[in-house]
């Protein structure tokens, strides 16, 4: 029996972006065969060129590479419904132990159609453990979540092997608790019960089981959690392991000013200086948040290659401060974009995101040029897949031979009028990039009409077609219903208590 020719599918838009630093383009298609774009130009010419394919899209959408959520947890709903108010990240994370432990399974799902019906097309998820006896069984229940809802995943087993609650001195900390609490205290002092050889066992099966580098369905790298969290051992050999298997790590650093003092009172350099010193910084690293980061530190970063991924909203409500973006760029830094599970609405909105982290970076430097809207969207897209699946992922951009992963927005709804001016040039001004300008100040995920993945489409007319949302959220709203034990309870009221000790004890750290 002869097999079936490939069906080829166009996608034809009024307006696209199909290089994110290049101009826009009018009337824009793709043909896309199988995974793949096989043809991108002019609408004519691919429709010519494809005259049996069926045909999606049309005038009234603009068309952009799908989105790269280059940092994230995938807790399904954020911290702050899961009981966890917002705080300094160090007197946050104790209270993260008395979450409400949904199935990983349905957290990934859930939170991969929220971000689907965002356009965000790839995640990359650091992964918070309930169990930790239960790692394997988690990953592979979260790498699952997101794959049946859509989404490509870089999947972070995480490890931590030191300092838990605090960042030193906790002889003295645990001596200013009343007695009864630094009893309670107690959990939050263990380190997981994980050993660095199991920690690359799991990361061996993973990446064994998971791991595919060509077409990036699912990445499996390294995690050690952050740099006050690890041991110099366990970051070499993360770093060691990652580089012999050609995969990458994942690490949070400098994400607030106490980590900073931590590397300074430790070695006397900087976390950068440090890493670079043990030869952890390399182009297979991606470093999150790096809100602390000195400027002088970045020329460094650059040339070996790492990435960073920006937390705008998460920076903001853990009170961490505003990342120097526009000084990494200057510097060279490969840079993408992550929602972290904190949102400024909670909603995983990644267009808010880019729109957020352009305010913020023009704010911080007053003086200079605003930034481009194409460098925005670039941090959205190639230059997310870049430091999330490496910089040969053919992601990012809509061009024959990259992987089919697109959004189309639709310009027919948009309060603001930013749809109605976007095919008004004349009311624009000259500025070439006034309709992307337009686009990242006014869209939002509202305006998601549809999202391919890997030539499938996975939200058409606004809706996802992988689940049953409703579905999905009925069960994580069982989930939610089930009494907190006693344990948690006991872990949240502990965390709550621990909070005013902590508050104090950092601020008198620097
Ligand atoms: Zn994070």
């Amino acid at each position: 029996m002869m097999p079936n020719p490939p069906v080829t599918t166009l996608i034809s838009a009024g307006l696209a972006f199909p290089d994110p630093t290049g101009p826009p383009r009018r009337d824009f298609a793709v043909a896309v065969t199988g995974a793949r774009i096989v043809a991108a130009g002019p609408s004519a010419e691919v429709r010519a060129a494809y005259p049996t394919a069926s045909l999606t899209g049309g005038a009234p959408y603009v068309m952009l590479p799908a989105l790269v959520n280059s940092h994230d947890h995938g807790r399904g709903l954020g911290t702050l419904p899961l009981g966890v108010r917002d705080d300094l990240l160090e007197l946050w994370l104790p209270g993260l132990w008395a979450q409400p432990p949904l199935d990983p399974y349905l957290a990934a799902l859930y939170d991969g159609l929220l971000l689907l019906r965002a356009g965000v097309g790839t995640v990359a998820h650091s992964h918070n453990p309930r169990d930790w006896r239960q790692i394997d069984l988690e990953a592979a229940a979260t790498i699952r979540g997101y794959r049946d809802a859509g989404l490509r995943v870089a999947f972070h087993p995480p490890l931590v092997d030191q300092n838990p609650l605090l960042y030193a001195g906790h002889a003295d900390f645990l001596a200013s608790l009343p007695p009864a609490l630094r009893r309670a205290a107690t959990p939050f002092l263990a380190t997981p019960p994980l050993t660095r050889d199991e920690y690359l066992g799991l990361c061996s099966d993973l990446l064994h089981r998971f791991h595919d580098p060509l077409d990036h369905t699912v990445h499996v790298q390294l995690s050690p959690a952050g740099g006050p969290w690890c041991s110099d051992e366990l970051i070499a050999d993360a770093v060691a392991f990652a580089r012999s298997h050609g995969t990458r790590v994942q690490m949070h650093l400098l994400e607030t000013r106490y980590q900073r003092a931590y590397a300074h009172q430790r070695w006397g350099v900087s976390f950068p200086q440090h890493l670079d010193a043990i030869g952890a910084l390399g182009p297979w690293l991606t470093l999150a948040h790096m809100v602390w980061v000195a400027r002088d530190d970045l020329p460094l970063l650059a040339e070996r290659g790492v990435g960073v991924a920006h937390n705008p909203s998460s920076n903001l409500r853990l009170r961490s401060g505003i990342a120097p973006l526009r000084a990494m760029l200057a510097a060279g830094v490969q840079v993408g974009i992550g929602l972290d599970g904190q949102a400024l609405d909670d909603d995983q909105d990644m267009l808010r995101e880019l729109r957020l982290a352009w305010s913020l970076a023009d704010l911080a430097d007053p003086g200079a040029e605003p930034l481009p809207a194409a460098t925005i969207l670039a941090l959205g897209t190639a230059g997310g897949a870049a430091i999330t699946f490496g910089p040969t992922a053919p992601l990012g951009r809509l061009a024959p031979g990259a992987l089919a992963d697109l959004v189309l927005v639709s310009r027919d709804t948009g309060p603001g009028g930013w749809a109605l001016a976007l095919d008004r040039p004349a009311l624009a001004g000259a500025r070439t990039d006034q309709p992307l300008a337009l686009l990242l100040r006014g869209a939002s995920r509202r305006n998601v009409a549809a999202v391919m993945v890997g030539g499938r489409w996975m939200v058409r007319a606004g809706r996802v077609t992988t689940q049953d949302e409703a579905a999905v959220a009925r069960a994580v709203a069982a989930e939610l219903d089930r009494p907190a034990t006693t344990a948690r309870r006991e872990l949240a009221a502990t965390a709550r208590a621990l909070a005013p000790y902590l508050r104090r004890f950092y601020q008198h750290w620097e």
